[in-house]
């Protein structure tokens, strides 16, 4: 049995990033895991690795105490350690210091090896490094993309709240399908059965009458048949709404968003985005706007023949990824593929005020104006094969001055693929859930 200390009395006094040489001769006291442990001639380079970077601790074999000697021993690369001793400038390590401990103390070993390297080398497939995801965020590139997550979030939200939006939360068990029946989780709530969600809508829908404008930032569900690159389980969709407007103001305010969040990323994570080997233009708007007509009439330019009426296929995407490499808007869909909440157009009925906010070959959010009036919203419930009688809660609010309003929902996954160049969903998930996978 290898032996075990305890943290005791010891506190982080810096992190790695921290020991530099303005700090020479001070005693610090520093904890992480360790990355690598290499001799070179009597001398013992410890790596530490924390959330922030590295640093070096340097053991001289001929001076250094026994004590720390014996603990050599006992360390494997990734055991959790903490170490104590003087800060000592040295051109060549990490931010121009290392350690010279005086003390460490090993708070855990390990008792085996992940299958891949952190720092670089033959990665084995993402199943392997799912298995043991905490272990695999450890990588700087898993590092870069969750602190640009971490960036956008705030970004919005520092957006939306700046231009007068109030953050709700909804209720994840409900009664009724919003986005159609077939990708519903359902669950036993008590003795009834109940679903998870597969989006907000209909609760941020009623928000607007106390609030007007709302967002949420929270997780939606959806049962996906098919294991693709881009669809999981559960996501957590930005979804917002707002009263008195239409979708031509919804697709105004993604601009302005879009355009605060890239540069908020291109100003505050550049040496993540530069690990990332990812260059983020900042779009400039209008976005291009095009109709779901003028898409497949462009299509069939390039011999892929979408029917009026179907959705794009996975084969129409690739190719609008390829001659639209960038962000735009597909607007005004046949009101049969939308759902029942989306306001048909006046004057053609067989349109919808609606838009998929696209970038490349990538759906990154579905909004559009909706239906306000309750004879409208029973009836286009008829045309979608659903029963107005299960959504007697959500109608009866439209007998008390529902507004025009309008509102979209955006995939937070989906749009940090865009902004970190990643192909698989999966990479900016940090549990992601499919068909194949519900642990960890
Ligand atoms: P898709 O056609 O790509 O399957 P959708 O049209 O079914 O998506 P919406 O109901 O419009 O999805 O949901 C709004 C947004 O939520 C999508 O544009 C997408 O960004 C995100 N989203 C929806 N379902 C998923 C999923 N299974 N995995 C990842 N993101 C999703
Ligand atoms: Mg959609």
């Amino acid at each position: 049995m290898k032996k075990i200390d305890e943290l005791g009395d010891w506190r982080r006094t810096h992190y790695s990033v921290e020991i530099t040489p303005r700090l020479e001769n001070k005693r610090v006291t520093v904890f992480g895991w360790l990355a690598s442990i290499r001799e070179q001639g009597g001398i013992v380079f410890l790596i530490l690795n924390d959330k922030d970077g590295m640093v070096q601790v340097t053991i001289h074999k001929d001076r250094a105490p026994n004590s720390i000697l014996e603990k050599l021993k006992n360390l494997n690369e990734h055991s959790s350690i903490g170490v104590r001793g003087i800060v000592k400038s040295i051109k060549k390590a990490p931010h121009g210091a290392e350690i010279i401990p005086e003390e460490i103390r090993i708070l855990s070993t390990t008792q085996r090896q992940p299958p891949f390297s952190l720092f670089g080398g033959k990665m084995p497939s993402i199943d392997k490094r799912l298995d043991i995801r905490v272990i695999d965020l450890r990588r700087p590139k898993a590092q870069s993309i969750f602190k640009i997550r971490h960036t956008v979030l705030k970004a919005i939200r520092d957006f939306l709240i700046s231009k007068g939006y109030v953050e709700v939360s909804t209720p994840k068990i409900i009664a009724t399908a919003t986005e159609g029946g077939a990708a519903l989780f359902p669950l036993l709530y008590y003795d009834k059965e109940a679903f998870l969600a597969q989006s907000p809508q209909l609760y941020k829908e009623q928000l607007v009458i106390p609030f007007e404008k709302v967002f949420e930032i929270g997780p939606i569900f959806r049962a996906e048949e098919s294991r693709t690159l881009r669809h999981l389980s559960e996501v957590i969709s930005i979804d917002v709404e707002e009263a008195f407007v239409s979708y031509e103001d919804t697709m105004k305010l993604i601009e302005q968003m879009i355009h605060h969040v890239t540069k908020t990323i291109n100003d505050k994570c550049s040496e993540e985005m530069k690990l990332l080997k990812h260059k983020l233009m900042i779009p400039k708007a209008p976005f291009k706007r095009l109709t779901y007509d003028y898409i497949i009439k462009m299509l069939e330019k390039e011999d892929v023949i979408v029917n009026w009426g179907e959705d794009l296929s996975t084969q129409a995407l690739k190719i609008l990824g390829e001659i639209l490499p960038e962000f735009y808007f597909i607007t005004d869909w046949p009101t049969a593929i939308k759902p029942f909440y989306i306001k048909p157009k006046d004057g053609n009925q067989d349109i919808c005020e609606s838009f998929d906010f696209m970038h490349g070959s990538i759906e990154l959010a579905s909004g559009g104006s909706r239906v306000s009036s309750k004879r409208l919203l029973m009836k286009r419930l008829k045309e979608q094969g659903l029963k107005p009688k299960l959504f007697e809660y959500h109608l009866r609010i439209f007998d008390y001055g529902m507004p025009p309003h309008a509102g979209f929902g955006l995939g937070l996954e989906r749009l940090m693929m865009v902004l970190t160049g990643q192909e698989n969903i999966r990479e900016v998930t940090m549990f992601p859930r499919d068909q194949f996978r519900l642990a960890p």
